[in-house]
């Protein structure tokens, strides 16, 4: 066992205790129970009922987005948002080369392409500097239309992805995207409850995207949301996302093909008893990461990734970062703590490097594929602060 991994492990042990601890974990504490006996005693448990209404109208106050519309995941909502941003089959739309599979696999639903830029290693999100580089490099106008003048595909969407809970530089992003009027779609899956500016992460973009997934910050079981401004966008998410069935008292009639991704009765249900914990679950978040980084502030050679400035981060993943030095030990240490019973991961792989992505246009992916080497997320669950 190396010195290093030692010094990490005794680290966390001083924060989560002795016990075999998860990498995050959801905290049930408040009317959980009452509201899912309530939804299965109303026998409304599925696409109709009153929890959806009262989950997203919940979730528009916290967010301050004008509307807030529940699907069942995270994936379909970008899915959803990419549609209506516009975003058809054969276009490009660029992605950080650092997130989760599903922000690509939505855009490979779409009939699109994925074309990946460079993360900024303070935030982890996508790099300004990067984006604007690589769309000097390959834009150009076509009227209405921005195209990759490599490719010869139209370059629809750009998703910023806010990593870990961690704003991205979203105002520099916004002002890229406008400068090349490309509509910007906010993979904010991660960042219930984070804000820049003291604005609510995932409402800067044309639509945002939130999942409640089992590990994120707030759970529904399985379940995501499309967050925008505009009411006729909120509304062509409502009705793609029940099928495109045009509102009749008994006929069928569906406009255009639809999806079946609303989010059920029951699971909203879990969802407006975990909403109303949000801020003490972020809270717990924010404090356990006080507590990781007092201890990690004197271990040599890690720091723990901190908020950007101007941001207030939910702190849903606590993360290690490796000095470049000693990132050939990392998957040592990933291994001293697996064994000793704490819940400590890699990141994801860079999406550039996945099978199925491997031949999507790129621009340079040196602090991608940097950071992705550097970084051990470990436990992070609300409940151990
Ligand atoms: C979790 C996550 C998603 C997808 O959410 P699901 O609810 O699991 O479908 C998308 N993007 C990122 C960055 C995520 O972390």
């Amino acid at each position: 066992m190396s010195e290093l991994a030692t010094r990490v492990l005794n680290g966390i042990r001083l924060v989560v205790g002795g016990q075999s601890v998860g990498l995050h974990e959801p905290v049930f504490s408040g009317n959980e129970r009452a509201y899912i006996a309530e939804c299965v005693d109303s026998t409304f448990v599925s696409s109709v009922g009153t929890f959806v209404e009262r989950f997203e109208n919940q979730l528009a106050r916290i967010t301050g987005a004008q509307n807030a519309v529940a699907v069942v995941n995270g994936t379909s909502a970008l899915h959803a948002a990419l549609i209506l941003a516009g975003v058809g089959p054969g276009d490009e739309v660029i992605v950080p080369a650092f997130s989760f599979v599903a922000t690509a696999n939505a855009v490979t639903y779409c009939g699109a392409v994925p074309h990946f830029v460079d993360i900024e290693e303070e935030s982890l999100g996508m790099s300004p500097q990067a984006l604007r580089h690589r769309l000097k490099e390959i834009a150009i106008r076509n009227g209405d239309f921005t195209m990759n003048r490599e490719t010869g595909r139209r370059i629809s969407a750009i998703v910023p992805v806010h990593v870990f809970g961690h704003p991205c530089n979203i105002y520099e992003l916004l002002d890229i995207a406008l400068d090349f009027g490309i509509a910007v779609v906010e993979d904010s899956a991660e960042s219930l409850g984070s804000l820049t500016a003291d604005r609510h992460i995932g409402t800067f973009g044309r639509l945002g995207i939130l999942s409640f997934n089992g590990n994120k910050t707030v759970t529904t079981g399985g379940g995501g949301a499309i967050l925008t401004e505009d009411i006729e966008l909120a509304n062509l998410a409502r009705h793609i996302t029940t099928t495109a069935k045009k509102p009749h008292a008994w006929r069928f009639d569906h406009d255009r093909v639809g999806f079946n991704y609303r989010m059920p009765n029951l699971n909203a249900a879990l969802g407006c008893a975990q909403l109303e914990q949000l801020p003490s679950i972020v809270d717990s978040q924010r404090r356990l990461y006080e507590r990781y980084s007092q201890i990690f502030h004197a271990v040599e050679n890690v720091r723990m990734l901190k908020e950007p400035p101007g941001c207030r981060s939910n702190y849903w993943l606590q993360s290690l970062v490796l000095d470049a030095s000693v990132a050939d030990e990392r998957d040592n240490i990933l291994d001293v703590l697996n064994a000793a019973g704490v819940g400590a991961r890699p990141p994801w792989e860079p999406l550039s490097r996945l099978r199925p992505f491997r031949s999507s246009p790129r621009g340079p992916l040196s602090s991608t594929l940097a950071m992705a080497a550097r970084i051990i997320n470990i436990p992070s669950s609300p409940g151990l602060a």
